[in-house]
């Protein structure tokens, strides 16, 4: 969806809308939607400056990166963007300046649908886990833990909870 920046009208354009998008371009590898992704967002100019400001929701499948279940990943996430034209990230270069929210479009169009996508990629975790506390898969039988904890006794196992076990060694 390509926002013609010289056409957008001076209260801001209200997208309302889903956008979908093959799971391919998600970068999370074996992410799947599980729902196309939801946009409530309002694009709105200043002067050169374009704000693109909202909320993005979706469902998604992940694979847990410690026990490889799969997992429903729900995502809300707000976002406040500033969009600079092309010709002045040289001069912000030169400046050094560094914001993540500021981003920069090439005149005249802004296509939302990039926007949504990167800002999609953005709220990954850099290791998805099905819980916080995912246990992963017991390295003697292979069992993912969660489904049904083995016998198996792993000394050390998660090396996490090393500290808190010599803390209580030390207690006794
Ligand atoms: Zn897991
Ligand atoms: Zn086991």
């Amino acid at each position: 969806m390509l926002i013609d920046i010289d056409k957008l009208p001076k209260e801001g354009l209200t997208v309302n809308r889903d956008f979908e998008y093959p799971s391919a371009e998600l970068v999370e590898e074996d992410a799947v939607f599980l729902k196309p992704v939801h946009v409530e967002l309002i694009v709105k100019k200043y002067f050169d400056q374009v704000q693109v400001a909202g909320r993005i929701a979706t469902v998604l499948r992940f694979n847990c990166s410690r026990c490889l279940t799969p997992f429903e990943y729900p995502v809300d996430s707000r976002f406040d963007l500033i969009y600079l034209p092309e010709e002045i990230e040289e001069i912000k270069e030169e400046l050094e300046e560094e914001d993540v929210n500021t981003l920069y479009y090439t005149a005249p169009h802004l296509d939302l649908r990039e926007v949504v996508l990167e800002q999609l990629n953005l709220t990954f975790p850099l290791r998805p886990l099905c819980a916080e506390n995912c246990p992963g898969i017991c390295p003697v039988c292979g069992v993912v833990g969660r489904d049904g904890t083995c016998s198996c006794t792993v000394p050390g196992a998660d090396p996490r909870f090393q500290p808190l076990k010599s803390i209580m060694k030390d207690k006794k």
